[in-house]
């Protein structure tokens, strides 16, 4: 009787870097820290290199902003541009929801 135990399924859930809330990675935002050095966001397909998470909500992005967080967790400075691109990704996504 072999009682090696079964490793459950894990979710693929990742963390936002402002919150700290887990997400499935769908609704989350990858920003990414390319190999050669640049900060891209991730918006389609996997990108190489290492990733950065936070919710789609205008919130955790302000909160990123001011804190810094994506900095923390790619240990590169990230431009303020990329989070104000993400903060239009994600009005445009609220703006759709209205009407
Ligand atoms: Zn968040």
């Amino acid at each position: 009787m072999g009682g090696s135990a079964k490793r459950l399924s894990v979710p693929r859930v990742r963390k936002c870097a402002a919150c700290g809330t887990e997400r499935p990675r769908t609704e989350l935002i990858r920003v990414v820290r390319l190999p050669g050095g640049g900060i891209e966001i991730n918006t389609s397909g996997p990108m190489p290199g290492r990733g950065a998470y936070l919710c789609a909500r205008a919130e955790c992005i302000r909160l990123a902003a001011k804190k810094n967080s994506l900095s923390r967790v790619l240990k590169r400075p990230v431009p303020q541009e990329i989070y104000a691109m993400i903060g239009k990704m994600c009005d445009r996504g609220e703006n759709d929801q209205h009407g």
